[in-house]
């Protein structure tokens, strides 16, 4: 079965593709965010995925790539086309070879003209194609920089992708309108730049006058994209906690295990936010816990401890989350949650106050 999901960056607007084979459990990424890597890692890890490579459609100028973070973080190879001329990739994929994972595959087809080295990945079975910024919904990528060649991506379009099935949907590197797809059939009628009856000539002349603002991210992006994204150690390596053993979620926030909270009790603070009759009831509370209700937890913050981290506490780990962004908004910067709350902490038969078996 193929895994799919569509993921977006809305900092620089650029859409992140996972695909899994998930009877293999090997899966892609598909121009992966820098600042996205620890969203990225975390739907893998719940999806319980193994990232085989990450794929760049091109030297991207908006954004930087995750892919050598990814592979810091995962053992993921890295492929870019082979006319990018990035440095540090594992692998430069050439027109016609494919890229694997599982039992699936991309097809590689090089569409020049966004940039010089920009490519197409099409699945396996045609139902589906990631366009980079060669062809976005109703629109197309720049030509004015990085080896752009009006003329070459009209012909890329036509021959590459225009020649896929009619039903072929197809996924864009950005939108800036919220479109998330669109297919074949629809931009060979609906493109206003190149489809219909627009000939390689009216294609020039639009791409000639569409006087865009110079991308705010190029003299950051694109040398570090011409190294897939590599940042010398500790640098800009993402805000990784090393206070304890932490998991990120893709909902968004930190958890850490409740036997690492058991061993560690003495330098924590444990915010229980659950109500005051809940509390002293069958389940109990973690010795040394605070208890500040939710409800209660802002207008309080102020009299915990900013240095020392702070663990919070609920019934299953739900309130206790929402009690990690309230932190955090008010300038903690050591929070995470009690993975599975009170629930998961009598499972693993851990000590506990109040309640029957305190
Ligand atoms: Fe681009």
């Amino acid at each position: 079965m193929l895994l799919f999901r569509q993921l977006f960056d809305p900092v620089s607007s650029t859409y992140t593709y996972l695909l899994a084979d998930s009877a293999a459990r090997e899966a892609l990424l598909v121009d992966p965010v820098f600042e996205q890597a620890q969203r990225d890692s975390a739907l893998l890890r719940e999806f319980g995925l193994r990232l085989r490579a990450t794929v760049d459609t091109h030297v991207h100028a908006d954004h930087i790539t995750a892919a050598w973070r990814l592979k810091q973080l995962h053992g993921s190879e890295i492929i870019v086309g082979a006319h990018t001329g990035a440095a540090r990739a594992d692998r430069l994929a050439a027109h016609g070879e494919t890229i694997p994972f599982g039992s699936r595959a991309l097809e590689v087809r090089e569409t020049p003209g966004h940039t010089a080295g920009c490519i197409t990945l099409v699945l396996d079975d045609r139902s589906c194609a990631f366009t980079g910024d060669c062809l976005l919904v109703r629109g197309c990528g720049r030509t004015d920089f990085q080896g752009g060649d009006a003329r070459a991506l009209y012909r890329s379009i036509h021959s590459q992708i225009f020649t896929l099935p009619d039903a072929c949907l197809l996924y864009p590197g950005h939108d800036y309108r919220g479109n998330t797809v669109t297919s074949v059939a629809e931009e060979r009628a609906f493109n206003p730049r190149l489809g219909g009856a627009l000939s390689e000539g009216d294609f020039v002349g639009y791409m000639a006058n569409l006087g865009l603002p110079h991308p705010k991210q190029i003299e950051v992006a694109v040398p570090a994209n011409r190294q897939c994204g590599y940042t010398p150690q500790g640098e800009g390596a993402g805000a990784m906690p090393d206070w304890a053993p932490l998991s990120f979620t893709f909902a968004g926030f930190w958890e850490v295990a409740p036997e690492w909270v058991a061993e560690h009790l003495p330098q924590l603070q444990l915010v229980d936010v659950r109500e005051r009759a809940e509390f002293d009831d069958a389940l109990g509370h973690i010795g040394g816990a605070r208890l500040l209700p939710l409800g209660e937890l802002a207008a309080h913050a102020g009299e915990l401890d900013r240095e020392r981290p702070i663990v919070t506490v609920c019934r299953a780990g739900g309130r206790s989350a929402q009690a990690t962004a309230l932190l955090q908004r008010a300038g903690f910067g050591k929070v995470a949650n009690l993975a599975g709350g009170m629930l998961r902490w009598h499972a693993q038969g851990l000590p506990v106050e109040g309640g029957p078996r305190g």
